[in-house]
């Protein structure tokens, strides 16, 4: 086994657990133990939380930072990220089943990316602005960090989502308490040596190997000021209302069903690399993917044909080598919840028109034949439940009207897609949706905009302005006019 780790990074420092369990981490496309970390505990979380509570208080340590001191640093972040990109990647492909060069592009540009546009970002905001008063006096309008982040991240993508939170978290001048997914542990334990080698200060970061009882004890506990959390709409229900009794700002990322709408002239053919990213990026676990393809009727059997070979000639295998497109699912457990979900489809009366299986050339690792069914109405539970991977269902329209109406007919709203040869027509059609975001012809979160869910994809956004403005509270200091 190459990755063992014995010690915890709590706040700057490589400690011994106070606890005695651990966590075995397994290779998805073997099911071979890869590695092994330590499993925190709650003592290590006391821990984790009082030294970043004692951090944003120290004037003489992370408290007392200047703007630039913390933008410099992520600047520094950056292009170690970018430097040991490498190793993040084939440590979260060998982990989760992401295809390289997805780990690529995702999990080590994007957040070296993050770190970047949030270094800039803070450079260009002030800190405090003056505006006149309402009432002749003046109003000093104050940012300041929100506090002490609780911050906890999901297998499927675990360095780009933690990026999503702790880029904008540091730049803010907030200290993070992270808990990446027990799958997915391997890699947090290099982003520990990487912040160790940038010398974070004492407090800052802390890194918390656990599953959900460590994540409810962080979400319930009294030193942290906000969660940041992505993850099943399930478990978001729970933290929402454990935040809701605490008065604890939070924000909520969670599951998809969205649509893929084909317009009646678009060309998908000319489309399909983004037609399948837009659909089955990361093997289908992808929270936005467009897993309800909308097919105009006059088009129905060409969509289903066209979706039916572009999944049949997919290249399944190891997710390491540069030619796969389909790399297994993240675990036993999660490719027992899609080939229940399969199940269910075919019991429903659905048309399986390719896949369904397991790959007879793959007899290790988790993997599931990328599959289309046909002839599925938006109430089948297929069309309804999320299933986190390769499976799309196919559902046929009559006018736009009624595409939209299906697309809105859903618990979820994050991501959604528009295909046409028309990008006025698209972007119209687009507007209509209620759904966080939505691609043209294309998908994929642009770190500039916001990125969240309306419904039951969650509450709050993540990326661009609106995301570092999460982790800032704003303050009003009235000053008295001349005469007053
Ligand atoms: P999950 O909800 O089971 O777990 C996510 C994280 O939360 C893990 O670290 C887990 O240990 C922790 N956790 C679970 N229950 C908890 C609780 N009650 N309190 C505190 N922490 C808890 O989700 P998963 O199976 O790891 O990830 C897949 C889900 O994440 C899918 O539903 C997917 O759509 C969603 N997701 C959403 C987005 C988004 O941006 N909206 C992005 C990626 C994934």
């Amino acid at each position: 086994m190459k990755h063992v780790h014995e010690q915890l990074y709590i706040g700057g420092r490589w400690e011994q657990p106070r606890g005695a369990g651990t966590i075995d981490v397994v290779e998805a496309s073997t099911e071979e133990v890869i590695g092994q970390v330590p499993e925190a505990s709650t003592a290590d979380l006391d821990t984790a939380v009082a030294r970043a509570r004692a951090a944003m208080q120290d004037p003489d340590g992370w408290g007392g930072w200047s703007v630039e001191e913390r933008a410099a640093l992520l600047d520094r972040f950056a292009a170690v990220m970018a430097e040991r990109g490498e190793e993040f990647a084939q440590l979260v492909s060998r982990q989760n089943g992401m295809p390289i060069g997805t780990a690529r592009a995702a999990e080590t540009g994007y957040p070296a990316g993050l770190l970047q546009m949030y270094a800039a970002m803070i450079r260009g905001q002030e800190v405090e602005d003056e505006r006149a008063g309402a009432f002749g006096g003046t109003v000093h309008v104050r940012r300041k960090p929100v506090g002490v982040v609780g911050a906890i991240v999901p297998w499927n993508y675990p360095q780009t989502l933690l990026f999503f939170k702790l880029a904008p978290a540091l730049a803010a001048g907030c200290t993070v308490v992270v808990k990446p997914s027990p799958e997915t542990v391997l890699d947090t334990f290099l982003l520990a040596q990487v912040l160790e080698s940038l010398g974070m200060p004492a407090g800052v970061v802390s890194i918390l190997p656990g599953g959900r009882d460590l994540g409810r004890a962080l979400v319930e506990h009294p030193g942290i000021d906000k969660i940041a959390f992505t993850g099943s709409t399930a478990a978001g229900r729970q933290i929402a209302e454990t935040c809701g009794r605490l008065l604890r700002p939070v924000t909520l990322e969670l599951g998809g069903k969205s649509a893929a709408i084909v317009l009646d002239d678009a060309d998908l053919s000319s489309n399909i690399e983004s037609l399948f990213a837009a659909t089955m990026m990361n093997n289908g676990q992808t929270c936005f993917l467009g897993t309800r393809v909308l097919a105009p009727q006059a088009r129905y059997d060409e969509v289903v044909d066209t979706l039916t070979d572009m999944a049949s000639s997919a290249v399944i295998g190891d997710p390491l080598d540069e030619a796969t497109m389909i790399g297994p699912m993240a675990s036993a457990t999660h490719r027992e919840r899609v080939e229940n979900y399969i199940g269910i489809g075919k019991k429903e009366g659905a048309r399986m028109t390719t896949g369904g299986g397991r790959p007879a050339a793959r007899p290790h690792g988790w993997f599931v034949e990328p599959t289309i069914f046909a002839d599925v109405d938006n109430h089948a539970t297929i069309s309804r439940e999320e299933i986190f991977g390769p499976v799309l269902s196919v559902i046929a329209y009559g006018d736009v009207d009624q595409a939209v109406r299906i697309a809105n007919d859903s618990d979820y709203g994050l991501g959604g897609t528009v295909w046409t040869q028309d990008l006025e027509r698209g972007l119209e059609v687009a507007r209509r949706v209620e759904t966080g975001s939505i691609g043209v012809n294309t998908y994929l979160p642009d770190p500039v905009a916001p990125f969240g869910g309306v419904k039951d994809s969650g509450i709050g956004r993540e990326l661009g302005a609106e995301g570092l403005a999460n982790y800032q509270v704003q303050t009003s200091i009235y000053l008295p006019g001349k005469e007053v």
